[in-house]
């Protein structure tokens, strides 16, 4: 027999200023059989100085997963405390502009972050959240 449909109180368990970091805290609880909703996310995406105005990046479960959804977290915080020796810069050396063939370029600092978080977290890289280049000579930007 179904259980009927009721509407549930969405309550916010942890507040992040970067969407991307949210995204890794959701993989962790969906990996729980815990499903979390993403608030603000667009909104900060597209214009990272709007994360105080609307409070940060609030990720919210049930209010009957809240218990364990706060435990899942503080679990990876716990793990997040060694991450920094383990995030080392990777080179762009051999990388050229596509464009004006500059070695003075750089990859996106979220990218390179969510890459490590991930890998830490999840134990595999986040691939949907693609490398991108910018290039400080012709400010031209690419995906790799
Ligand atoms: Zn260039």
């Amino acid at each position: 027999m179904k259980k009927p449909h009721i509407a549930k109180h969405l309550v916010t368990v942890k507040t992040f200023t970067e969407p991307t970091i949210a995204y890794i805290y959701q993989g962790k609880l969906k990996t729980k059989k815990i499903k979390s909703y993403i608030k603000n996310s667009e909104i900060i995406t597209m214009n990272p100085l709007y994360s105080n105005a609307y409070g940060g990046v609030k990720s919210q479960v049930n209010e009957t997963d809240v218990a364990k959804a706060r435990q899942i977290i503080s679990k990876i915080e716990d793990k997040g405390k060694i991450r920094k020796t383990s995030m080392l810069p990777r080179k762009t050396a051999n990388k050229k502009c596509p464009n004006c063939n500059s070695t003075n370029i750089s990859k996106e600092k979220i990218s390179k972050s969510a890459f490590a978080l991930g890998i830490l977290f999840l134990g595999f890289p986040l691939l949907f959240f693609q490398k991108k280049y910018h290039c400080f000579k012709c400010k031209y930007e690419w995906k790799n």
